[in-house]
């Protein structure tokens, strides 16, 4: 180890604060931060308890009807000054990015840079008045008004792409916002906050940082109108238990088992590094990374071995080694979930393409495992890994394939490969998901709505539809007799 590293080693970072009111705050307690390529604590931040919630909510209320009332081209001009921060900031955040989350670092410049694209791409997306009657009797208008203030939780797995499409959607809509990161990645969020405290009004965007409990008592808070929640989908049925009480708005992006359905006609070796792309990106940290391949019989040994042979180029390591292509997985409790995937996994009989060696540590490395032989009843298949290990299955009849990639509670999208487009797409019309895509997967914009179908969540993110869930339909009926 160098002295300069040496000396790093023992410096915590504590440059963080708590955004509040237009001002960066402490707290009496305090969030370690671990970096998990090495297994140890980096930095420490705030972490805000009851009084910080209520002191951000209080300010976000008081900021919420002189916001509400700008026009959409004024909040489009604040917001943007938002996206220039972050694009002037992206070499800074995306190696504090990368410290927290593991992933490397030119994958966090993309997480970064596309935060400001899809934040240009939604204030792009206007609103009018509708008038669904207009007559000699009465004009009835449809209007949209903003719902107050909106409470943001984040996961740790893509921490500023995920707290981005809430943000925009809420502020440029009119509402003000309490946004609270995971405890586990809380870092890049925060010094977000801290490079645009001064680009929008007071109260008008609060970043908390906390535990679980913190995000618990934003559900629980009478002063928030709007609850938009990603993360597991265990938790998304907490959050939506608990916003009951006060009737709040939902949007709740949550997990995925994500199917590729993969046909006979395709050529194996043109399809293997998509497919591994789209599954193993961030170790296969993504909601909507696949997590199910279905391959024909015709070409199933042919892409198995393709995609062994790509996880075998994929080099896994510190994601500040710019010639890391995987980095660790982001914590200590989802790393040990992965190596008992894999561990029952083996014990289940599945044979290892790639993977079956694994590091020892430190740092929570994985290498990626490509694995066959496996049936439905699997952990591996059944549940969300959401890790660097994809099992591959084998078809003969499409409509079987499709029965087995329905066969799931979750619902968040899917994709279904095949030389002829048309062909692939009468295919992925029939998956039981938010989004099917054809020989591409994970692809999103900002004028298209995402979300999931069935347990994998409620609502739509990004997209005329997915703004107006951070509003409220308001009829005005106008008789135009005169009284
Ligand atoms: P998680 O559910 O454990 O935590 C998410 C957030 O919720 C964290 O900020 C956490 O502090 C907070 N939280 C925990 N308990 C809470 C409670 N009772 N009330 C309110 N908030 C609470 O999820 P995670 O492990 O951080 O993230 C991984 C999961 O997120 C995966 O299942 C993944 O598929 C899902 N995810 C979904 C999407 C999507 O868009 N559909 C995107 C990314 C991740």
């Amino acid at each position: 180890m160098s002295p300069a590293e040496a000396a790093e080693k023992l410096t915590l970072r504590t440059d963080f604060s708590l955004l509040i009111d237009g001002q960066s705050v402490g707290a009496a307690a305090q969030l370690d931060v671990i970096n998990p390529a090495t297994g140890e604590v980096f930095a420490r931040c705030p972490a805000a308890g009851k009084a910080e919630l209520d002191r951000a909510v209080a300010a976000a209320r008081r900021a919420a009807s002189s916001w509400s009332e700008l026009s959409f081209e004024d909040r489009t001009t604040a917001i943007q000054r938002m996206a220039n921060v972050l694009k002037a900031n992206a070499d800074m955040l995306a190696e504090l990015l990368t410290r927290e989350q593991g992933k490397p670092v030119q994958q966090s410049k993309d997480e970064i840079n596309r935060a400001a694209t899809l934040t240009e791409g939604m204030l792009k997306i206007r609103f009018a008045t509708e008038t669904l009657v207009d007559d000699a009797e009465k004009r009835i208008e449809l209007r949209y008004a903003p719902l107050g203030v909106a409470g943001i939780i984040t996961p740790w797995n893509a921490p500023i792409n995920l707290a981005i499409g809430p943000l925009v959607s809420a502020l440029y809509t009119g509402n003000t916002v309490v946004l609270k990161p995971s405890p586990y990645t809380p870092l890049s969020t925060l010094k977000i906050g801290e490079l645009i405290r001064d680009v929008l009004p007071c109260g008008v965007v609060n970043f908390i940082a906390g535990g679980d409990q913190l995000g618990q008592w934003m559900t629980e808070h009478p002063g928030i109108d709007k609850i938009s929640f990603t993360g597991s989908v265990a938790t998304g049925k907490k959050v939506m238990a608990s916003a009951a009480a006060t009737l709040k708005r939902v949007t709740l992006e949550l997990g995925g088992n994500d199917a590729a359905i993969v046909l006979d006609d395709v050529d194996p070796k043109t399809v293997a590094p998509k497919l591994f792309f789209a599954g193993f990106v961030n170790s296969g940290q993504v909601c909507m990374a696949i997590k199910r391949i279905y391959a024909h019989e015709k070409i199933y040994d042919a892409l198995c071995e393709a995609l062994a042979e790509e996880a075998r180029k994929w080099k896994v390591g510190d994601g500040l080694d710019p010639a890391t292509k995987l980095g660790p997985i982001q914590n200590r409790m989802q790393y040990d979930k992965v190596r008992d995937v894999i561990e029952d996994t083996k014990k289940a009989g599945g044979k290892f393409l790639a993977g079956s060696e694994q590091p020892k540590g430190p740092g929570y490395f994985v290498n990626p495992a490509i694995v066959t032989g496996l049936e439905e009843s699997n952990r591996l298949v059944r549940e969300e890994q959401f890790g660097p290990i994809v099992p591959v299955l084998k078809f003969s009849d499409v409509n079987d394939a499709l029965r087995r990639a329905n066969d799931t509670r979750y619902g968040l999208s899917g994709s279904v490969w095949s030389r002829d487009p048309e062909r692939a797409a009468a295919v992925a019309a029939k998956l039981e998901v938010g989004t099917a895509w054809v020989n591409q997967h994970r692809a999103t914009a900002a004028n298209v709505p995402f979300g999931g179908a069935k347990e994998s969540g409620i609502g739509r993110t990004y997209s005329e539809l997915g703004l107006k869930a951070y509003m409220e339909p308001r009829v005005v009926s106008i008789l135009k007799t005169p009284v």
